[in-house]
Parts: structure tokens; sequence; C-alpha cells
């Protein structure tokens, strides 16, 4: 696979592992610590002053990293034994042309340009490893679109290729609907790419995330975390799912050959709609994948041995991963701001923190807007349902005070 485990340093001397961070969101604050705790030196970027993984790190840059000539400036300042991705939104191309000359991109640079935009991946899930998908078109005009969505049918899901967290995106059922779909696509995907992807709509029962890590030791899966999402962006998350065994063998095995396919050592969020009920084999359709840990993973800061953070940068070291132990049922349930605040507080944590086993992550962003994460409630339970309860009425506690 890639390099052999190298030894690690001290962090500011001679010698030090420097792990470059690009984004520094909440995830990315998780693998900051986890890199931290094994002696690494960390350079956190992103596009904003004092974005999560920032407080934690030893140098932070401030920059557009879709900007090829900023990006490479900041890798040949700081010289990283490692550029570690946590968003999409990044120079891609720079990322090959900096691997080519001998720089070490995770998991690889190819798999950050295939997975920055959803054309990319979809032609390598569906064409190339012909891996179920929903039917789906790619559109660049309004002719094209209204083609696309003719091929495909209602309902579908149109969203722009390079978007995150449901932005852009909205479900067609009618049509009356067709147009404001194109437009609102367009606006969110305006200075990233005009274009479209215009999906059947899969009626799935239940959508989850396999965590997949290749590492020195193999590929291994943790147990799959099923998840809720409201407007294209997760709520909650619990782990695990509950699945037929012949589903998680066919879930596994997508995940096996998309990460295959994809290469590098590191963590792998595969996304995976799955249709039918779970005392019978179901149906599973591949989604999308993050070559990094994913949102809907957070869960595993509490229901895992070692957290998907831990996983990741265990990997990325060349370290073993061995087995992946769920500790007890776990869920998840995301903070959000209700409107827009230069200073954000938070109040109801005293009350939140009588749920028995729950913890609260708070991001520290330094601006809230509508609906932005801004924290999480994580809990424990002797069920799932128990852990879900738990993790929501926890959630529900916390206010963030504009
Ligand atoms: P994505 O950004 O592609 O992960 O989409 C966000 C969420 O929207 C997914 O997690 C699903 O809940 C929903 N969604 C996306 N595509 C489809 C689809 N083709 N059919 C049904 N729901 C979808």
């Amino acid at each position: 696979m890639t390099a052999p485990f190298a030894p690690l340093g001290t962090p500011l001397k001679e010698g030090a592992q420097r792990l470059l961070l690009l984004g520094s969101g909440e995830l990315g604050r998780e693998v900051a610590l986890e890199a931290v705790r094994l002696g690494l030196e960390v350079v956190a970027v992103d596009r904003y002053s004092h974005a999560p993984a920032m407080a934690v790190a030893h140098r932070c840059h401030v920059i557009d990293m879709l900007d090829g000539n900023r990006l490479r400036q900041v890798v040949e300042t700081e010289r990283p034994s490692l550029i570690v991705p946590e968003v999409e939104a990044i120079a891609t191309g720079t990322l090959v042309a900096l691997e080519a000359e001998g720089w070490r991109v995770i998991p690889t640079a190819r798999a950050t340009q295939l997975t920055m935009n959803r054309e990319g991946i979809r032609k390598l899930a569906a064409a190339d490893l012909g891996l179920k998908t929903s039917p789906f078109r790619f559109a660049s005009t309004e002719a094209e679109y209204l083609e696309a969505v003719a091929a495909v049918g209602l309902p579908c899901v149109v969203k722009p290729i390079m978007s995150s967290s449901g932005k852009g995106q909205s479900t067609v059922r009618q049509a009356s609907e067709v147009l404001a779909a194109w437009q609102y696509a367009r606006e969110a995907g305006r200075g990233k790419s005009d274009r479209v992807i215009v999906e059947g709509f899969v009626a799935f029962d239940s959508e989850i995330t396999l965590l997949t890590v290749r590492a020195s030791d193999g590929t291994h899966f943790c147990p799959p975390i099923g998840h809720r999402q409201e407007a294209g962006d997760y709520r909650e998350s619990w782990q695990p799912c509950a699945l037929h065994p012949d589903t998680l063998a066919a879930c596994q095995a997508m995940a096996q050959a998309v990460t295959d396919a994809l290469g590098g050592w590191g963590l792998f969020g595969v996304e995976l709609f799955i249709a039918g009920p779970p005392d019978q084999p179901q149906t599973v359709y591949f989604s999308e994948v993050s070559p990094r840990p994913h949102d809907t993973g957070m869960v595993t800061l509490v229901s895992q041995h070692q957290s998907e953070f831990e996983l990741h940068v265990r990997a990325i070291l060349g370290l073993p991963i061995g087995e992946i132990t769920l500790v007890q049922p776990g869920a998840s349930a995301v903070i959000l701001a209700t409107g827009a605040s230069d200073h954000p507080q938070y109040s109801g944590l005293d009350r939140a923190l009588k749920v028995p086993t729950s913890k609260v992550r708070l991001f520290g962003k330094p601006v809230a807007h509508p609906n932005r994460r801004m924290g999480v409630a994580l809990a424990l339970g002797d069920t799932v349902a128990e852990a879900k309860e738990r993790a929501i009425a926890c959630a529900a506690q916390v206010q963030v005070i504009l």
C-alpha cells in the first residue's frame, strides 16, 4: 500500500511528524486531538480564523483552500509529513501535483479528487465498480436538467455536484417544483460548479454509514451506524444499526470495493441506503463515500473503544488497528443554532448533563447562523432506543443564545 510506519517525534523539534489538516471543523478538531495524543505537530488550515481545530493545533493558516497557489505555499512552508483533508472543497488538482512531487496526501490525492464532487464518485461506483445506486443524470444547462428529470422520473432528488450539509438540495415530487429545484441547486453551487445531479428518489427504510478503515493490518469495518437526516443534514446517529446478516455482508462488500478502488490508508465513511425490514435480506444502494471521518460517526466518541478519529490517525500513521470494539449501544444528537450571532453562548448544560451517561461537545465556532451545527450530545444505553432517547433529551436542553 503506501508508506511504512515512520518513527514518531516531538512537536516543534527536529524529527517531528507534522500533520497538515485541510479543514478545521469539529471533525478536524477530533483528528487534531488524536494526533496530539501521539505527539504529532498539528497545523490547522481553514478559510476562517478560530475554526474548531485551530484551538488545539500548534499553528494555523487562514486561506481559501480552493486556491491552489495558496495551498501550495502553505505546504511548502510547513513541509508536513501528512496532508490530511477534512473537507471536500480543496484544490484537489494541486493535491495531485503535490503528491506526484512526493508529499503524502491522505488517503490519496486521487481519492480526494474523485470524492470532491458527486460526479467522480458516482462514475467510479456505478460505472466502474457496478455498485447499485439510485438512477442518476448530470446537467449543466436548464435544457439538460429538464431532460435529466424526464429520464430519471419523479420523485427525484436534485443536488449541486459540489455541496455538503444539504446545501442546494431538494426533493422534487411534482412537476411544479422542477424549476425551483434547479435554481436552488445553482445558487448553492455558485462559485464551485454550476453542474447538478438528478437522482431517483430511493424510498429507503434506513440509511447507514459504514465506517471502513484501510490500515497496515488490512481493511476493518465498524459496526454500522444508523442516522436520520433532515434537509440533507444529519440530526441523530446511532450505533449499531440492526441489519440482516446478509445485508451487512452486502454492505461490507460494497464498502470494500469502493475503498479498495480509492486506495491509501485511513478511515472512510461509506453512506448506504437500505430498503426493506431487517428480518429479511434487504436491498443496498451505494450513496456516497467520504475519504475521512464522517459527521454521523461522532457517535463513536462514546460507543467504540477507538473512535473514528483515533482509527483514522492510527491508520494514516501506518499503525495496526486490531479489533474494533463496540463498548455499548450509543447515539448522538446535534445541537443547532436557531439564528445568527457573532458571539454565541450556551445555556442549559446543567440540565442536559443530568441525562444518564450523557456528554456534550461544543465546537467553539466563532459565528452562529441558522441551523449551523454548534455542538453534539452523546449518550449510551442498554439498547439503541435508550441511547437515542438520552442523546435527544440531552441535546434538547442545550440552547444556543444568540
Ligand atoms: P447527500 O448529501 O447526498 O448525502 O444527501 C443527504 C441526504 O439526503 C441523504 O443522507 C438522504 O437522507 C437524502 N437523500 C439523498 N439522496 C437521496 C435519494 N436519491 N433518495 C432519497 N433520499 C436521498
